[in-house]
């Protein structure tokens, strides 16, 4: 069973098959009336129908000509409807040489033989449940239950003979698969039939149940598809998807996902498994895996989606798609990669609904969002937001965005890609793959005369330079810059070749950031510090009494966060405010400690020390902390 066959010639080999399953019933059909009329002895022929139907005997060749002539009366092979009565053929019966009940059955099973092979062939390699033994198996058992059809005299006999020879092994096969999947995904349990007729029934246009309507249309969540060229939505993209294998899968998998405030969906091949991971709040969480089968069918709804080419899995592809949940917009971003065991997919969901946070809402100190906020209200300058990949850094920007006045100030954004919609902000998303640069695009929009101007990063040394000049020129800039705290990014500026002078002149401040788990309230529980703990942290043992860590291992899952301990998350900044000192030590291009000396003689707070705040308020726990802050 090394070679397959496909589809599409299963289709044509089955639709021959029929072809010439009519054609010889058709046949004599039609030839009837006319060798009828030749012969001018219709009369005659009417009365050997009758008296076939009557079953009178009458000898062979009266009335109705057999063509070709019969062999002797004697003869050991007798056709169709005549019979041997008294050592005489005679006619017994009229009507088709063949009964029609017994080729739609045996059509039907055909079909069905041919249906249930390729399930198997699928199913048994997907699952890795001895898929060779399995496909000759069911090959053999169709040879033998058509051949008992043939040579049994007895067509019940037969049929029900070749019910058996497929019945059987099927049972056997069904019982050695179901052993290797969860309870959700056996088939033939009474759970499994039911959703099949709902389905089927569903096809028709006929609802079956009241709740059962969630089995047939999955989740509530309705995917947009993209189409190849403009990037607008299409509705056949969407609908092609529809009737595919793993649609449902892919509707569940996302659905949940969303519930559990997921950010990415993994979809990582192993070598017999999908395995599917989830990030939610920064941490990557597995979920139940998908057999191959279905986790490529799942793989390839989403390229489908998102105008991929699903013919090539090893070169990295990436595209976008939409989808609406209880008139929630949701985006998603999709890329691939191939890996060992073949294409690997993250998926990033952006929820449009969700609204962007205030400056409020970031979890700074009051004394910190009255710093930050004074700086985005200045006429011009640089704001600069650092931190690794997913520290939060748009978030923070997009806030500070929303603290302006967008109806009296012209506000411009370049972003790869546009996260989330602001009413009032020119937004224009640029596409670094397809050639277009910041800095290029940069050089057009500070014509259109931007107030407050918003670039997505800095990581070009040209960006660089076009984000200094701005600022230097009487815009508000805010970028982000991947350096892990304030200090480095103000280096990073400088590594990317931009004069000192120029930093010192337009930077205005830069805000370190990372995102920290909150503890689940419902759940979390306090405990005593050990002294080693506190020393580690540098907090002097006497001013805590207790810090607050997630539930160990217990029996009954907090509903609350799902068991996670955490929920939701917080940031947690340092704020470095360039002053006067601080650019001068620019300009002359001080070394790093001295200008740490002088940020810690302005009393600036590391991360690491606002984090503590955090610890004594029981919002997060100290493995939290030091996870994210190093
Ligand atoms: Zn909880």
């Amino acid at each position: 069973m090394k070679s397959r066959i496909s589809a599409d010639r299963w289709r044509v080999l089955l639709l021959v098959f029929v072809g010439l399953a009519l054609f010889c019933s058709a046949g004599p059909a039609l030839a009837k009336p006319s060798t009828a009329a030749k012969s001018g002895a219709a009369a005659d022929s009417k009365t050997a129908a009758k008296a076939g139907a009557s079953t009178a005997p009458k000898a062979a060749g009266e009335g109705f000509p057999p063509f070709p002539p019969l062999p002797g009366l004697n003869g050991g092979f007798v056709r169709g409807n005549f019979r041997l009565v008294n050592g005489q053929a005679a006619i017994t019966a009229s009507g088709d040489y063949f009964s029609r009940v017994a080729l739609v059955l045996v059509l039907g099973a055909f079909a069905l033989w041919m249906w249930i092979c390729r399930f198997v062939d699928e199913d048994s390699r997907g699952l890795k449940v001895r898929s060779e033994f399995w496909n000759s198996v069911f090959i053999g058992a169709g040879a033998v239950g058509f051949l008992a059809v043939l040579c049994l005299p007895l067509f019940a006999l037969g049929f029900l003979s070749l019910l058996a020879s497929g019945g059987i092994p099927f049972g056997f096969y069904v019982a050695e698969r179901n052993r290797r999947v969860p309870e959700s995904s056996r088939i033939m349990t009474p759970h499994h039939l039911r959703g099949v007729m709902i389905r089927v029934a569903a096809r028709f246009g006929i609802r079956l149940g009241g709740q059962a309507a969630n089995e047939v249309h999955g989740p509530p969540i309705e995917f947009i598809g993209k189409s190849d060229s403009s990037g607008k939505s299409d509705r056949g993209k969407s609908r092609q998807v529809e009737n595919s294998k793993g649609f449902m899968a892919a509707k569940e998998l996302v659905y949940d996902a969303i519930l559990r405030r997921s950010t990415d969906i993994h979809l990582e091949p192993k070598e017999d498994e999908m395995s599917v991971r989830l990030r939610i709040d920064g941490v990557m969480y597995p979920t139940e895996p998908f057999d191959r089968v279905v986790g490529d069918a799942v793989m390839n709804i989403f390229k489908v989606l998102g105008a991929m080419d699903i013919t090539e899995k090893r070169r990295a592809q990436d595209g976008s798609f939409g989808a609406k949940l209880e008139q929630r917009q949701i985006d998603f971003r999709a890329a691939t990669q191939g890996t060992r065991h073949g294409e690997k997919l993250s998926l990033r969901i952006l929820d449009q609904s969700s609204s962007v946070n205030t400056l409020a809402g970031l979890g700074m100190r009051k004394k910190m969002q009255d710093a930050v906020r004074q700086i985005i209200h200045l006429p011009h300058g640089l704001l600069l937001s650092c931190g690794p990949t997913g520290a939060g850094k748009s978030t923070t920007l997009y806030a500070s965005l929303r603290d302006v006045d967008s109806y009296q100030l012209n506000v411009i954004t370049v972003e790869d890609p546009i996260e989330y919609k602001m009413a009032n902000v020119n937004q224009i998303e640029i596409n670094t793959k397809s050639g277009q640069t910041f800095a290029g695009s940069l050089r057009s929009i500070l014509r259109q005369d931007p107030d407050v101007l918003m670039i997505g990063e800095i990581r070009d040394a040209e960006t660089a330079t076009i984000a200094c000049q701005a600022a230097n020129t009487g815009h508000m800039v805010f970028s982000t810059v991947h350096a892990n705290d304030a200090i480095t990014a103000l280096y990073r500026l400088l590594e990317l070749g931009v004069e000192p002078f120029m930093v010192a002149n337009s930077l205005s401040a830069v805000l370190g950031q990372r995102l920290v788990r909150r503890l689940c309230k419902e759940c979390r529980q306090s405990y005593k510090p050990t002294r080693e703990v506190l020393e580690r942290l540098e907090i002097p043992a006497d001013r805590i009494d207790q810090f607050f860590r997630p539930p160990g291992k217990t029996p009954d899952v907090c509903p609350e966060c799902n068991g996670l301990g955490y929920l939701g998350r917080t940031g947690i900044y340092e704020l470095l405010i360039i002053n006067d000192e601080l650019r001068d030590l620019i300009r002359e291009k001080a070394p790093a400690s001295k200008i740490k000396l002088a940020t810690k003689r302005n009393g600036m707070l590391t991360m690491k020390q606002e984090g503590i705040r955090l610890l004594a308020q029981g919002i997060t726990s100290v493995d939290e902390l030091e996870r994210v802050v190093k």
